[in-house]
């Protein structure tokens, strides 16, 4: 979706075309009454209060509401914990996770770090600004005031969208009902969009511990700290920090990082990582972490078939270890809402239904797709499917692309060469291995790489993979060609546009090998790179 990402609200939906990133509110906003306590709302029907009524207003939530409303002309509400940049069970915000903890302030990040590899490469070109000096606390009020300004551009797209907005902790009391810090509002739906939190592994000492929204907002910038995990979150504040300086350890459990993604690309930024400086323990897991009386804390690892690892003198330490569904407390299983047992997950069906027909869930909290612009796609089919009467409107969770803001990022979609495999039997795989044009004349050793699997007998493309500079803005084109169906004779007869990276997903003429083996499951299962996640 461009430059800002795809949680960025768009007010187009009252006609007008306000831009990515509107620096001012919409001027054709009305403003519907918004209860405040003890205020009352005008009947839906008459039945019920509401037509939909939404608890959680992160990117998905919103969406499927403002959706609702403005297209299908329906009474809805919505209710969201009030503003803060750290959540808890009393601290939320509209925009939710990705908005404000999340990918709008990660990506923020990102884009500061990545000024430091530019300092460092422009002296070949002939500037001299190595390394300039950094004022954290101006990058940290800047981009804080960026995320009120989008939490209240959040708030006014709800209300242009005359959505109800109540602020306050939303529970569900029964099939038709929800409480809002004490208030009660009727619904003939009811939808829960309310997310997830991060998880940390309760080990000794975990409470010295952060997570990812206190990572977006220290104080001062660290001058050594410890990130625990292998995954998305892990991999792209170690990313982000050695950018600004820091001195990164990172500890994961696996051989690899990105457990779930193509091999070739977990190898390469494995080896991307130790070349760009960071200290990589693999097969590393916590047992204890330390506080000093300096402050500094000291993280206690064991190693599989190797020595304990001791890290001293830490500012932090990150524990980036996964995310659940926020389902605790919400009175769903009073409601009859039935649970995954192991994850907390709201049970759906494809049309995100659960077992009680009234209720509804998109989102983590469904623990599908673990992906913003999924939340949205589940929210608009929702919509589509409750209140526009399209009884096919379902998700479409297959060959979904994803990027990891690493450093070097990366970008995938489709089907890894291993799921391909699985599949399809017969593979051709394509991959290319190469230094950016720029690092060239820099002399920054950072490379890029590409990669397509094709299936052999149908000629499909099945997945396309990259890690390197503008991986995910490039991979949003090869999406549209995968999602399309595209044959690598058709991928053949596009003439490249040179000179950049992107040119040589169309230039790979020589497969790297063949693969021919048995398939061994059905073509259309776990069609996505990050296949622990697919529905
Ligand atoms: P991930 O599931 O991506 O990774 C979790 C990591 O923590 C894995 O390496 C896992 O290891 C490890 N881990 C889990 N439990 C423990 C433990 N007890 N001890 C040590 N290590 C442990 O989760 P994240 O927290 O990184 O991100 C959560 C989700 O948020 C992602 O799955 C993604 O869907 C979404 N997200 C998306 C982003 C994007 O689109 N760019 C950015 C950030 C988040 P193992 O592999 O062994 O299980």
């Amino acid at each position: 979706m461009g430059r800002g990402g795809p949680c960025v609200p768009r007010a187009q939906e009252c006609g007008r075309s306000a831009g990515l990133y509107p620096a001012h509110v919409p001027t054709c906003l009305q403003v519907r009454a918004v209860s405040g306590n003890g205020a009352s709302v005008s009947g839906g029907d008459g039945e019920y209060d509401y037509d939909l009524f939404t608890i959680g207003a992160g990117s998905g939530g919103v969406r499927a509401s403002r959706f609702a409303a403005s297209t299908y002309g329906i009474k809805a509400g919505v209710c969201e914990l009030p503003f803060g940049r750290v959540a808890s069970d009393t601290v939320g915000g509209a925009g939710g996770t990705c908005v404000l903890r999340g990918c709008v302030p990660k990506k923020l990040m990102v884009f500061g770090g990545e000024f430091a590899e530019a300092f460092r490469d422009s002296v070949a070109f002939g500037w001299d600004a190595e390394r300039p000096g950094l004022t954290w606390q101006r990058f940290m009020e800047n981009k804080n005031k960026e995320l009120e300004r989008l939490n209240g551009v959040y708030m006014k797209l709800l209300e242009g969208s005359k959505v109800d907005f109540h602020e306050g902790r939303g529970r569900v009391v029964d099939a038709h009902t929800v409480e809002v810090d004490g208030r009660r509002f009727t619904a003939r739906n009811i939808l829960v969009a309310v997310g997830g939190r991060p998880t940390v592994p309760p080990i000794e000492g975990a409470e010295h511990a952060i997570i990812s929204d206190q990572i977006l907002n220290l104080d001062a910038l660290p001058g050594k700290i410890a990130i625990v995990g292998g995954g998305y979150i892990a991999l792209e504040f170690a990313g982000i920090y050695n950018n600004f300086g820091t001195e990164v350890h990172v500890l994961w459990r696996q051989a690899k990082p990105l457990r779930g993604f193509d091999e070739e690309i977990r190898d390469f930024v494995n080896e991307q990582y130790r070349v760009r400086g960071l200290n990589l323990y693999p097969q590393a897991s916590p047992t204890r972490i330390v506080k000093g009386p300096d402050g500094k804390l000291t993280v206690h690892a064991d190693v599989k078939d190797g020595e304990p690892v001791v890290l001293e003198g830490l500012d932090h330490v990150l524990m980036a270890t996964g995310r659940k569904p926020n389902t605790h407390n919400l009175g769903l299983e009073e409601a009859g809402v039935e649970l995954v047992e192991k994850t907390g997950a709201i049970k759906v069906d494809r049309f995100s239904r659960t077992n009680v027909p009234s209720i509804w869930a998109i989102g983590d909290v469904t623990n599908r797709l673990n992906l913003t612009p999924v939340a949205l796609m589940e929210g608009m089919a929702f919509a589509r499917h409750v209140f526009g009467g399209d009884p096919n409107a379902a998700p479409d969770h297959q060959a979904v692309a994803s990027a990891v803001f690493s450093s070097p990022p990366i970008a995938t979609v489709g089907l890894t060469e291993a799921l391909a495999v699985e599949q399809y039997g017969s593979v051709d795989i394509y991959s290319s291995s190469f230094r950016p044009m720029k690092n060239t004349i820099s002399g920054n050793p950072a490379k890029a790489m590409m990669k397509l699997v094709v299936a052999a007998d149908s000629d499909k493309v099945v997945g396309v993979h990259m890690a390197g500079p503008e991986c995910a803005e490039i991979m949003q084109g090869f999406a549209v060609a995968v999602k399309m169906g595209v044959t690598k004779a058709q991928l053949d007869t596009v003439v490249g546009i040179h000179p950049t990276s992107a040119e040589e997903f169309v230039t790979m003429r020589e497969p790297a090998r063949r693969i021919r083996s048995e398939k061994k499951q059905p073509v259309g299962t776990g069609g996505n790179a990050y296949g622990t996640h697919t529905a």
